[in-house]
């Protein structure tokens, strides 16, 4: 009613208001023929390729995020984004994670989230390859022979010298008492190897449309 009373005043057709709708699909949905329905947040279900004819609409903007789900029951498990900047909710995860800064013989208060294997050299926005740090240390890896390698578990930074430093990355929570554990079973159970990873296979991908409405 706004609109129209505006337009009726004006003369002018009000300007588009853009909305942002996140929407998951497969990977064999968004690039194949699988046909999984996709998923709009906060609604429900869509046929997949209602969310392809989405994508191609010239005046919707797309930003993919591709999104972790572990093998069995698709918990997501992590989150990496094609674009440069860091998602607001996975800067507050790492600096959640790593507290201060993570260079390991600095503990300055995390000003930046650092892409560990630079972007420009293809290193994801993700969880994986992020590392909370301070605006010193930041810029310091910035400058010729540095290298850093992290997991979401650990930092090596690697000087131009050839030194390396290291960081585990602590509990979340100091002081939780540690889990009981479980009384032994007679059939023991088979090992899961060490090397398996935990992000093991991808499953879902992240849509994020933004349309003009
Ligand atoms: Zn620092």
């Amino acid at each position: 009613m706004a609109d129209l009373f505006a337009q009726r005043v004006n003369g002018h057709a009000p300007a588009a208001v853009p909305a942002e709708v996140q929407v998951v699909m497969t990977d064999e949905a968004l690039f194949a023929d699988g046909d999984t329905p996709a998923w709009v947040t906060g609604h429900g279900p869509i046929p997949a390729q209602l969310a392809k004819r989405w994508l191609a609409m010239p005046e919707t903007d797309v930003f993919l995020r591709r999104v972790f789900a572990r093998p069995g029951d698709h918990q997501l498990v992590g989150m990496e984004s094609r674009r440069r900047a860091f998602p607001a909710s996975l800067r507050r995860m790492v600096v959640l994670r790593d507290d201060t800064c993570r260079t390991p013989y600095c503990d300055g208060r995390i000003q930046d989230i650092d892409h560990a294997t630079p972007y420009r050299n293809g290193g994801p926005t993700s969880w994986q390859n992020a590392s909370g740090l301070c605006a010193g240390c930041n810029q310091i890896k910035e400058n010729t022979g540095w290298t850093h390698q992290t997991t979401p578990e650990h930092l090596s930074v690697i000087t131009p010298t050839g030194h390396r430093y290291a960081k585990n990355t602590g509990p979340v929570l100091e002081g939780i008492p540690p889990d009981k554990q479980e009384p032994p079973e007679e059939e023991p159970r088979p090992k899961v190897r060490a090397s398996t990873p935990c992000f093991a296979k991808t499953t879902q991908r992240t849509l994020t449309l933004r349309l003009a409405a």
